[in-house]
């Protein structure tokens, strides 16, 4: 008698926790706006309308009548669009500050209390309407902590709130390149050189072992220094740094594990040999010769602008030594005639920013750099919409507003394509379905710095 009384309320509780469920999942939203833009068109639709159940968009389009016993929410004069997604972000790192005081921080903070600052990183970064972002690197000097890794976990159990994402763990790099954690410090300070397992590897062998260790460890995307950088000390700006022998295998290895390729590259003879071994995408891409922008054109490779970074570097030169100061303006000067061209010769571009060179969650400032740099609205926003999703290789995920694409929706104040700056104005954030924003955000964009974050000079 007891027993059979314990069953029966176990399966009233079963019953009661399966109408819960299949009530959430069946709930539908209907999300309306002045306008929507669908990720891949060539002009907004008036009067734009999602419909959201669960987790999915189940209509989209101009005057679409709404189902009865839906929940509506009407956003006004504001436009609909896709989720937008940033290529190239660091969640785990902050650079935004002074230079040598952040190089300081890094040795001196525990990485637990570092990862704990990524989640804040990672909610304005969502909340600014980017819900979904490739993480192209994040590493501690002397630690072998993924901490992207367990960002991006943490956010797809609903721990943490945050965008999807794609991360690469370390990145993979030359000894004394780019993504050399030790280089600038004194000699053997750590006690010994990195290696595959911290992402540097010489030879075609040895990036084989490291393309395969970051997937091991979760890499969703394998990144790569194929050239200096800017705010790195031992190397110069765009000199090659791995050879087209090393390069073949790290595409080879990547595409064999079903990975896309990502290449830190400022140099034009880098980015050369790099898109002729077959990566996915170039990021920065600042000193690129017409040329090797046909050779991408002709071979689909995509650029990633990141014109964030220098825009911010430039605009706070103080912050950096003056090795630093140097490299940045050589580029600062060479990317915007690059990108010109880009546009021009129609090469395909995915918007990316670089986030952590400035601080988290003002992403959307791409938008007008690229549109003063001669790109139509329309086209800068699919640069962050359905070009994005193209280069992720999760297109048919989301990345647009269509019946049955994943529910990432945000709404922005105003008309984007009259006023590109609309975009840094989102008002409502949706990632798969559920409110993540809707009116002001939950906390001004993170300085770690403790700076208020300044607006950044036009170009
Ligand atoms: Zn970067």
């Amino acid at each position: 008698m007891k027993s059979s009384t314990a069953l029966r309320s176990i399966l009233v509780l079963l019953a009661l926790a399966l109408a819960i469920t299949v009530q959430a999942a069946d709930k539908t939203i209907v999300l309306k706006a002045a306008r929507l833009f669908d990720g891949k068109s060539k002009a907004l639709v008036q009067n734009g309308v999602v419909i959201v159940q669960g987790n999915k968009i189940v209509d989209v389009g101009g005057n679409l009548s709404e189902p009865g016993d839906a929940q509506v929410i009407d956003l006004g004069d504001a436009t609909l669009s896709p989720g937008f997604m940033d290529g190239h972000t660091h969640l785990t790192l902050d650079f935004s500050g002074n230079y040598n005081e952040r190089r300081l921080k890094e040795v001196d903070l525990n990485v637990s209390e570092q990862a704990i600052m990524a989640t804040k990183h990672a909610r304005a970064t969502v909340e600014a309407g980017f819900t979904t972002v490739r993480d192209l690197g994040s590493r501690f000097v002397g630690s072998k902590e993924m901490v992207d890794v367990a960002l991006r976990n943490s956010i797809n159990k609903g721990v943490i709130v945050g965008p999807r994402m794609l991360v690469a763990t370390f990145g993979i790099g030359a000894t004394g390149g780019h993504f050399d954690p030790t280089s600038g410090f004194r000699d053997m300070l750590f006690g010994r050189e990195p290696d595959f397992s911290d992402g540097i590897a010489d030879g075609p062998d040895a990036i084989r072992k490291a393309v395969r260790f970051e997937v091991k460890n979760g890499a969703d995307v394998i990144k790569a220094a194929v050239s200096g950088g800017v705010l790195s000390l031992a190397d110069e700006v765009d000199t090659p740094q791995l050879t087209p022998a090393e390069m073949a295998a790290l595409v080879d290895e990547s595409h064999r594990l079903r990975k896309k390729v990502a290449v830190h590259c400022h140099g034009d003879q880098a980015a050369k040999e790099a898109v002729e071994a077959g990566v996915d995408s170039i990021e920065h891409g600042s000193f690129l010769k017409p040329e090797t922008l046909t050779l991408m054109k002709n071979k689909g490779t995509y650029l990633t602008p990141t014109l964030m970074a220098t825009e911010w570097i430039l605009g706070k030169i103080d912050n950096y030594p003056p090795a630093l100061q140097a490299k940045a303006k050589a580029a600062g000067a060479a990317r915007s005639e690059m990108f010109r061209n880009a546009v021009k010769m129609g090469v395909k571009i995915s918007f990316g920013t670089d986030a952590a060179v400035f601080p988290h969650g003002q992403n959307a400032k791409e938008f007008k750099l690229m549109v003063d740099l001669g790109m139509p609205a329309i086209d800068a926003l699919k640069t962050a919409t359905g070009n994005a999703a193209d280069l992720f290789g999760i297109a048919q995920k989301t990345g647009t507003l269509e019946k049955g694409k994943l529910a990432d929706v945000i709404a922005m104040a105003g008309d984007p394509t009259t006023d590109i700056t609309a975009t840094e104005r989102v008002s409502f954030v949706m990632k798969e379905g559920k409110i993540i924003r809707n009116g002001p955000p939950s906390s001004a964009p993170v300085a770690e710095s403790g700076e208020t974050p300044v607006e950044i000079p036009a170009d």
